[in-house]
């Protein structure tokens, strides 16, 4: 994953210095510390994660655990790494399946986030599994959105779930709460809702997401973010988290050259879990997001 190389890199050689040290004075972890301050601020990881990280793992590595231990250096390596899967949320969070079908999924973010290829990637995920998911394509704002979700609803193999002319055009609550019905009467147990973003945080797009989630009650709302824009990461999150609440974040854009920032942020700025990564253009490159691995990957 090319996103966490250039961080990857830094806490490497950062850990390289270390591991020469038998035990470790105060000035060492502290100077370890900064490195890593350095490193994630570099990455764009928000201050105050940052703060809160190094807080932790400085107040850690000072502690009986490493000092007690018989090779300091790996054990301070060690809770760098259980402290990454802290603030990447944990425990991986699965999607929450309806008790009565259909499970409504409803996606978020900013235009170009990736929520219409997303809608595919997750609708071809759930018919691996052996869902019988629907499109519906709520995102009326752009003039190709609802083609371009057709698009992917063929790539999927799954229906698409289209404003009729004449029916509900220029009216996504409408047509996302029409396109809910059509999937009970249709007996699929998956619907996923595309809903329109815009290019910033905006006032008109955050509330007619939030009167989309108010008209469908959707079992998950998951925010889709894409992983290259940076510091902006933490103030869309907000925003979003305000204006309609989501249950969980997508990360796309993983396999960008982005410096990691967002997906370090995103989960302990907003309290909600990352469930997916998207890593692709194609249909196939997205997964489940798991903090451990990820952080594994991260201290490589
Ligand atoms: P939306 O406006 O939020 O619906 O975003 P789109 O799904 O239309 O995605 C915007 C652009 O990003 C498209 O060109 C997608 O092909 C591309 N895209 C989406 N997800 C990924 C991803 O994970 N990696 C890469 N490299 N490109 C992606």
């Amino acid at each position: 994953m090319a996103t966490f190389g250039n961080l990857s890199d830094r806490l490497a050689e950062t850990f390289k210095n270390l591991r020469t040290k038998g035990k470790l004075s105060a000035a060492d972890v502290d100077g370890t510390v900064r490195e890593i301050r350095r490193a994630l601020l570099d990455a764009d990881v928000a201050l105050e994660v940052v703060k809160d990280f190094t807080g932790k793992v400085r107040e850690r590595a000072l502690g009986d655990e490493v000092s007690k231990a018989l090779n300091p250096a790996q054990q301070v390596v060690k809770i760098v790494n259980e402290e990454l899967v802290e603030i990447l949320g944990g425990q991986q969070r699965r999607l929450e399946f309806a008790k009565k079908p259909p499970t409504i999924i409803m996606l978020a973010g900013l235009q170009g986030a990736g929520k219409t290829t997303l809608a595919g990637k997750l609708a071809k995920w759930l018919v691996k599994d052996g869902h019988t998911p629907i499109l519906v394509a709520a995102d009326l704002q752009r003039p190709n959105a609802v083609t371009q979700l057709e698009v992917v609803g063929a790539q999927a193999g799954v229906p698409v779930y289209a404003p009729e002319p004449g029916n509900g055009i220029g009216n996504p609550v409408k047509v996302a709460r029409d396109g809910v019905k059509f999937a009970q009467q249709k007996m699929h147990d998956v619907v996923i809702v595309d809903t329109a973003g815009r290019l910033g945080v905006d006032a008109e797009m955050m509330k007619q997401a939030a009167d989309i989630r108010k008209a469908i009650d959707p079992d998950e709302v998951l925010f889709v973010i894409d992983a290259m824009i940076g510091q902006d990461a933490v103030a869309t999150a907000k925003a979003f988290q305000d204006g309609v609440d989501f249950t969980g974040v997508v990360l796309s854009k993983l396999d960008g050259d982005a410096r990691g920032g967002a997906a370090l942020s995103v989960a302990s700025i907003t309290g909600r879990p990352i469930m997916f990564a998207s890593t692709g253009e194609s249909l196939d490159d997205f997964e489940p997001f798991h903090p451990d691995r990820m952080a594994s990957r991260i201290l490589d």
